[in-house]
């Protein structure tokens, strides 16, 4: 009975002196120190980067010149391996008649709506922005035809065959300068891009970040970029997907409108970042478990904001991917249930416009940036050298 006692010394011995040796030279942690590369102020002026082309609408000058800049940027953040995506957008021809109708009573996406919910809508009516420089700015309309989009990838180091795909919609609409929507995701994604494409970062897999176009049309860029290139996977060209994460909308949890519609002026105190995924996708349980991986990233490193998970995804370019690969969704409200009840009462409208956000609101875009940072680099096994 003595042989055993003593292999159980060991084992008890031997781990408290691996500790003990490692005591006397602490690791950093390498996602901390990411993280702590990601900067309010630097955020901030991405996202007035992108303002400066107005909302950016598919099909204009200023949206091609607005993709242009973002290029320019991706390269100067050290993210050479640019591409573009082509396609055609044709916008559909309008129906006649009456529409199919729709039981508004439910949230699309699936969840269900509570409490006092207010209205939404596009601004199609120039004359609302009454900036005359902006309205100046988005007055040019859109045209059928050739699309681009860009991307750029950072490319693994032991396992470059296999990528995530981090995405934003660049395009909007409204009549105002998309500040948020979703001018805060695209920012967000080139943040990130310039954070891990540093000469001194390495990750084990590979990680694409993706502009997309078209999104205010019904998801069209991402639909295109999924139709040309789903089948490519495996190829040189094209990584395998192991999941998709998209950011729309990040800066504005005023909470719930009142009983007269109006909202609070400031961000709400309990502001969150929503995390979804789709219950009713193929790839439901494992984008669920990618959301679950989300929020721990969150609890850990996000200074500010916490992150609630909802299983209603919707309307979002995520969707195209999430019954091809585990897709998940980061926004500032639930798209279906808050949102869509008038959460958000600069959606669309001329007021989403850099001057509308405070350093409160853009702290809740920062925090959804160090969610994402934090849980795509112990995804893909990020150091520093
Ligand atoms: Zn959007």
């Amino acid at each position: 009975m003595r042989r055993p006692l003593v292999i159980l010394l060991v084992t008890l011995v031997t781990p408290v002196a691996v500790v003990a040796q490692s005591d006397s030279a602490p690791t950093p942690d390498p996602i901390a120190q990411l993280v702590g590369r990601l900067d309010l102020e630097r955020y901030k002026a991405t996202i007035k980067g992108l303002t400066a082309f107005g909302d950016r609408r598919q099909g204009t000058d200023r949206n091609r010149a607005a993709v242009d800049w973002i290029e320019a940027q991706l390269r100067g953040y050290g993210c050479s391996n640019v591409s573009r995506l082509k396609y055609d957008y044709q916008p559909p021809v309008t129906r006649t008649g009456n529409p199919p109708p729709r039981d508004t009573s439910r949230a699309s996406g699936g969840g269900r709506y509570r409490g006092i919910r207010a209205r939404t809508g596009v601004n199609s009516d120039s004359l609302k922005q009454p900036d005359a420089r902006v309205r100046a700015l988005d007055a040019q309309s859109s045209t059928a035809g050739a699309r681009e989009e860009v991307y750029c990838t950072k490319i693994g180091a032991t396992h470059p065959e296999e990528m995530y795909i981090v995405g934003a919609h660049m395009d909007g609409i409204g009549w105002g300068e998309a500040a948020n929507d979703d001018g805060s995701g695209t920012a967000l994604v080139m943040e990130l891009a310039r954070v891990l494409n540093a000469p001194d970062v390495r990750t084990d897999r590979s990680i694409r970040f993706a502009l997309w176009n078209n999104e205010e049309t019904g998801l069209n860029g991402a639909r295109a970029y999924v139709e040309q290139r789903r089948a490519l996977q495996g190829t040189k060209d094209e990584p395998k997907w192991l999941g998709m994460i998209q950011h729309d909308m990040l800066l504005f949890d005023h909470g719930m409108p009142r009983a007269d519609g109006t909202l609070a002026a400031t961000q709400r105190p309990e502001a969150d970042v929503n995390i979804e995924f789709q219950t009713s996708s193929k790839f439901a349980v494992q984008a669920q478990q990618l959301a679950w991986v989300f929020q721990v990233a969150n609890e850990k490193y996000a200074t500010d904001y916490p992150a609630s998970v909802g299983s209603h995804m919707t309307n979002t370019d995520s969707a195209p991917f999430q019954d091809l690969v585990p897709a998940i969704s980061l926004r500032e409200n639930e798209r279906g249930t808050q949102i869509g009840a008038g959460w958000d009462p600069n959606w669309h409208q001329p007021t989403d416009v850099y001057t509308t956000y405070n350093d409160a609101d853009f702290r809740l875009g920062l925090n959804a940036a160090q969610t994402t940072l934090a849980a795509l680099a112990g995804l893909t096994g990020a150091t520093i050298k």
